[in-house]
């Protein structure tokens, strides 16, 4: 029968895993070789001289719950940066196997994949049509070398999305070919796009989350892997035991509480009426030639002269995101959803810039 770990690294799959010490509650643990004092300021409850759970269980739990899914479809990574990496190097052999990037998109995929040696196949989105997403592109970048597709939905840094229908069209064509992988970072900003459907009916599809945009947490560095049972279970052979620290399991076990999330839930409509706030203004300005319809909490504009727009941003206090490595973006800048008083504080200052 054929397995979406069939798409896998074998010598992974037939990996035997480390074993940890056992954990049992009550008992002197002298079996793995950590300190027996604890710090004067230790803040943790658990106690930071003893090594965190191997797998961060009850956080996996809580996360499940948040993304409403069962305990055993989640892996809990250090940012969604790790899950890119866990996901490169489980499923990409060295100097065979490709990714299929859709840039310009989150560079990370590219990073991780020279780490692992993989090869980088790209299907461009088109920037004549608003960087929209391109199937048919895609399909033909794809051969028997790749092993993961990354898309990202809103995409970072355009903020487009990808049409449902097209991601179902997507999954159904990659079936038995290669992992799909949704990167939904920025999903709580955006319309509902059929990821749980997605997940459901499709082996072979993976979902990225993370905390570090709507939670509110990007320094606790937690990251969500959405997946089959199987796939987790292989991903989890791949990721050492030990990796979630025990200050970000507290931090985050507190955050997933009810009353917390309904704090961020709060800000979602400030955020989306700030980016259609600075979006406007922004494209009233002379020196901007468009601005990208964003689903997410930045947005991406077109500048005729972008060293005026960046340089006046800075003498005004703001910092803002151009990018050197694609040429596609050369005279692109991304801007970040702020506090009304920022997304202000940068209006004026490029204001000024332009007149
Ligand atoms: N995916 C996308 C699309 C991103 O923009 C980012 C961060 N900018 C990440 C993943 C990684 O985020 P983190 O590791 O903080 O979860």
């Amino acid at each position: 029968m054929s397995s979406v770990l069939d798409l896998a690294r074998p010598d992974l799959v037939a990996l035997r895993p480390y074993e940890p010490g056992a954990w049992e509650p009550g008992m002197t643990r002298l079996n793995a070789n950590e300190s027996a004092w604890r710090l004067p300021s230790d803040p943790t409850v658990r106690g930071l001289n003893v090594y965190p759970p191997p797998r961060p269980t009850e956080l996996r739990e809580a996360l499940a719950g948040y993304y409403g899914t069962q305990s055993g479809s989640v892996l809990v990574t250090r940012g969604s940066s790790e899950a890119i990496d866990v996901l490169i190097r489980g499923f990409c052999r060295a100097g065979q196997d490709s990714i299929l990037v859709t840039p310009p998109s989150f560079d990370m995929y590219r990073v991780y994949a020279t780490i692992q040696a993989a090869n980088i196949q790209s299907a461009p989105l088109a920037r004549s049509d608003g960087f929209t997403f391109d199937l048919d592109g895609l399909l033909a970048a794809i051969d028997e070398t790749t092993r993961i597709v990354f898309v990202c939905s809103p995409n970072n840094p355009t903020g487009t999305v990808i049409d449902p229908g097209d991601l179902v069209r997507l999954a159904e064509a990659l079936e038995n070919r290669a992992l799909l992988v949704v990167d939904a970072a920025y999903q709580e900003y955006a319309e509902d796009q059929g990821l749980d459907a997605l997940l459901e009916r499709f082996e072979h599809v993976v979902v990225l989350r993370t905390l570090s945009k709507f939670v509110a947490l990007a320094g606790a560095r937690c990251g969500a892997l959405i997946a089959r049972p199987v796939v987790v279970g292989f991903l989890e052979n791949v990721l050492p035991p030990y990796t979630f620290p025990t200050p970000s399991i507290e931090i985050v076990l507190a955050a997933m509480a009810p009353e917390s999330l309904a704090v961020a839930s709060q800000r979602i409509e400030e955020t989306r009426a700030e980016r259609n706030r600075l979006s406007q203004a922004l494209a009233g300005l002379e020196n901007v030639l468009e601005v990208y319809s964003s689903q997410a909490n930045f947005v991406l504009i077109r500048l005729n002269d972008k060293r005026q727009f960046v340089e006046a941003a800075h003498r005004g206090g703001v910092l803002v995101r151009s990018f050197s490595g694609d040429p596609a973006l050369a005279d692109c800048v991304r801007i970040t959803i702020g506090l009304p008083a920022d997304n202000t504080r940068l209006l004026e200052s490029v204001a000024e810039g332009v007149s």
